[in-house]
């Protein structure tokens, strides 16, 4: 067999990768990782100064303390700072802006394929691990107008929507937090969901009486039980009816800018590359979770990737802490770790 670039490739440097190369270093285990982007990428598209629902020392790496200002959760600049002082204080090596396009197996080593800008590059290694995050990419509705320059899929500087009308689209946290924060900015912010009312257990409790108070006042207008059937320049058509199958009557809101904040998919296009099985409309990948290794032996999953496109969020950052310890425990022969206590409350 050929020479290896290094044991053990990580594709993927959000904060579980992260953790898993630091991981890695300190147990000498020679590794390589790569990401597609920018480390904490995903985090990075959050808007401006966005505050983790987590608190801090559940999203901290390796239990490296995340310190802020005034104790209180981190926001995206913090978090993203604390990432870049992470892989600096810890010299961690990160491959950024440098895709894996393939995968293949040869013997009981993987061949994989970059494309950085300056052409494609290949890397042999041992063992490989898939820390691909759980939403590379924003779920669409796929209707007319939806492309429209007006319309987005993300929410960021609510600046730009100051004394302008914008609808919002989605009944859970997104479009909840994203519909606070437009109103706060001076826009004037209808909300259209295609259920009959918001979930309690579906919102963050400390946003959900603050929606409703702006609802039950008028401030924010809710057109609850409605899916958008068109979006035009100016306004958008909605069904009265919880799809557009059912709903008949079509409504038109007026709307400068449309957010549609419908929640994000996973990309299992690696997993699927390295031949792992992937299960159910969601795409979860089947591992051992005593070990976090696929069904591919020599393929792990580690982080978010490992609840592949979630309806109901269950796997967060900060549940995903023990993936790497079980990771480097089934590299290094030792036992895996027990199961870590489950926290009374999924985030805090
Ligand atoms: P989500 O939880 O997946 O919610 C998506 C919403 O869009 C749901 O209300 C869903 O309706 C609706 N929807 C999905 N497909 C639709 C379709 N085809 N047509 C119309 N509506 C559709 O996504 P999210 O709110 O973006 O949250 C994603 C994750 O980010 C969650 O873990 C959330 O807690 C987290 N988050 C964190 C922060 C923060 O840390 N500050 C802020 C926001 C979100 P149903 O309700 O009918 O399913």
């Amino acid at each position: 067999m050929a020479n290896l670039d290094a044991v053990v490739a990580i594709i993927g440097a959000g904060p579980i990768g992260l953790e898993l190369a630091l991981a890695l270093k300190r147990a000498e285990v020679d590794y390589i990782q790569f990401d597609a982007k920018q480390i904490g990428y995903t985090i990075s598209w959050f808007p401006p100064q966005t505050r983790f629902f987590s608190s801090n020392e559940r999203i901290a790496i390796a239990g490296n303390p995340v310190m802020t200002d005034d104790q209180g959760k981190c926001t995206r600049e913090h978090y993203l700072g604390y990432l870049r002082g992470i892989v600096q204080q810890f010299g961690l090596r990160v491959r950024t802006y440098e895709p894996i396009v393939n995968i293949q197996q040869e013997g009981d080593q993987f061949v994989l394929t970059s494309r950085p800008n300056s052409g494609e590059q290949t890397y042999r290694v041992q063992k490989l691990v898939l820390a691909t995050g759980g939403t590379d990419h924003p779920r669409v509705l796929n209707v007319p107008g939806e492309n429209l320059p007006h319309v987005s899929h993300y929410f960021t500087d609510p600046h730009q929507y100051f004394g302008r009308k914008v609808l919002i689209v989605g009944g859970k946290n997104s479009a909840v937090e994203s519909a606070l924060r437009c109103y706060q900015a001076g826009a004037s912010v209808s909300f259209s969901y295609r259920r009959s009312g918001l979930r309690e257990r579906s919102i963050k409790y400390w946003l959900l009486p603050e929606i409703n108070g702006y609802f039950k006042s008028g401030a924010i207008t809710p057109y609850f039980s409605t899916c958008v059937k068109e979006i035009l320049p100016d306004r958008v058509l909605l069904t009265d009816g919880i799809s557009l199958e059912c709903g008949t009557t079509a409504r038109e809101v007026q709307a400068d800018f449309v957010l549609l904040l419908i929640g994000y998919e996973a990309d299992m296009t690696l997993c699927r590359l390295a031949g792992v099985e992937l299960i159910g409309s969601g795409q979860i990948p089947r591992f051992d979770p005593l070990t976090m290794q696929t069904n591919v032996p020599g393929v792990y999953v580690a982080g978010t990737a490992v609840g592949g496109t979630q309806d109901k969020y269950e796997v967060f950052i900060e549940n995903c802490h023990v993936h790497v310890d079980r990771i480097v425990a089934s590299l290094t022969g030792a036992p895996p770790p027990e199961a870590p206590a489950p926290f009374e409350r999924p985030e805090s």
